[in-house]
């Protein structure tokens, strides 16, 4: 898998998110603004007190196709209700207030937070095409896997060492994969 075309415009994908965020800073939120009563329950404080959130009618997405970067075309095309960028994440204003997305993009905050941005983007972009597509990305699957026990099951958790166990486990073979 040559992954140097994603390499070579990581700089710009950086850029376009700091931008992007910037743009949308004034409306960030607090999490602890929306008053959620169990998300203390499994995450850290110091987790739940590092991120923000703005409400969008759209999340904003890297415009990758035209970085021309066209195998990721499908997770440009994507309608998400949520995507996080380090410690910053948008969710849709139709579902700012579902405790189940706050909690799937928290996971995604703490992979972010745990690889640096440069090595979250490339094991993110590795993972998607190394599972073909949004669904099998490792990132993705045990945010949704996680995400499912918080909402249908009453069992409690913490959820920063099983996702940093699970970046241990999946990130190196990725990279590896690669020539990375
Ligand atoms: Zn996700």
């Amino acid at each position: 898998m040559d992954i140097s075309p994603l390499q070579t415009r990581l700089p710009a994908i950086r850029k376009w998110i700091d931008t992007t965020v910037e743009e949308h800073r004034p409306a960030a939120r607090p999490l602890a603004s929306f008053g959620f009563a169990r998300l203390g329950h499994y995450f850290d404080a110091a987790t739940l007190k590092r991120v923000s959130v703005i409400e969008v009618d759209v999340v904003p997405k890297p415009p990758l196709a035209a970085l021309g970067l066209h195998q990721f075309a499908d997770f440009e095309q994507l309608n998400g209700a949520g995507l996080t960028y380090g410690d910053v994440y948008f969710v849709v204003k139709a579902r700012a207030n579902d405790e189940s997305l706050h909690f799937h993009e928290l996971v995604h905050t703490i992979q972010w937070h745990n690889l640096g941005v440069d090595r979250f983007i490339l094991a993110y972009a590795l993972g998607h095409l190394a599972g073909g597509g949004y669904e099998n990305n490792p990132l993705e699957e045990i945010a949704h896997t996680l995400e499912g026990i918080f909402t249908k099951e009453p069992r409690l958790f913490r959820v920063e060492p099983i996702v940093i166990q699970h970046l241990e486990r999946v990130v190196p073979a990725l990279m590896e994969a690669a020539g990375l």
